[in-house]
């Protein structure tokens, strides 16, 4: 678990999570009926590689692109290709990028041209989700503070949070210590100091929680078949509050 103590490693830290928050920013535009998924791994690839940034994701334990792109009731972990999106879809892109030895980790779900009102209310209970977590990343708060206003949030709208999949510690590697759940009772886990840099990603169903993978033996689904959404920042504690260093 990193904890970020110098001036320069905090900038290299916020560095990361900008490229991450601008290569975001770019797929955003460029989501529209029609595109492939393929398309928007060539575009996130070559927008981080052009400004001297690495796609994580590529080759993390075999993973074959840049991007994840997890449509409808696919959760996470899905597979950039040959697939067009349309309109009605909500689709989820999860996406790292390493900077000058920092890594940004970041994800979002968004509708594709004209999707339901019902399906437009889990994108925004699972965002404001995320955002009920980030508010509880202070210092002297413990762990699963985050974990249970994530759950308690996305439970309050009739949905599910993924158990699974969970948030992580992020730093000069994608995955570390500590795990972060989106559920469970407040008030355990260690607690929350100044420097620590927290993933937060709620995966909420709109259905049951729990999840299944398919045969490509990374795209994870809803074992229902229901929609699901997924929202995440890098998150650094900070002493004046959470610093969200992947904001768009
Ligand atoms: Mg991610
Ligand atoms: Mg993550």
């Amino acid at each position: 678990m990193i904890i970020l103590k110098s001036p320069r490693q905090i900038e290299r830290m916020r560095a990361a999570g900008r490229l991450t928050a601008l290569t975001v920013a770019e797929l955003k535009k460029a989501i529209r009926p029609g595109i492939t998924t393929g398309d928007l791994d060539a575009l996130a690839e070559e927008f981080i590689t052009a400004r001297g940034g690495i796609p994580t994701f590529k080759g993390y334990q075999g993973f074959p692109a840049s991007i994840c792109t997890s449509i409808n009731y696919e959760v996470v972990h899905g597979i950039p290709g040959l697939r067009q999106v349309k309109s009605g879809d909500i689709i989820s892109i999860d996406i790292g990028v390493t900077y000058d030895g920092y890594v940004g980790d970041s994800a979002f779900t968004v509708p594709v041209g004209d999707v339901s009102q019902e399906t437009l209310n889990l994108l925004s209970v699972t965002e404001e989700a995320l955002h009920k977590g980030i508010a509880q990343a202070r210092v002297g708060n413990r762990l699963s503070d985050i974990g249970h206003a994530v759950e308690s949030h996305a439970m309050s709208a009739g949905y599910s949070v993924v158990r699974t999949f969970v948030g992580h510690g992020i730093g000069t590697k994608m995955h570390e210590e500590p795990l972060v759940p989106n559920f469970g009772p407040p008030g355990r886990g260690p607690r929350l100091q100044e420097g620590m840099v927290l993933a937060i990603e709620p995966m909420v169903n709109m259905g049951s929680g729990e999840v299944r993978v398919l045969p490509d033996d990374w795209t994870v689904v809803t074992a229902d078949g229901s929609l699901s959404a997924h929202f995440e920042h890098t998150v650094a504690i900070t002493a004046n509050g959470p610093e969200i260093l992947t904001r768009d």
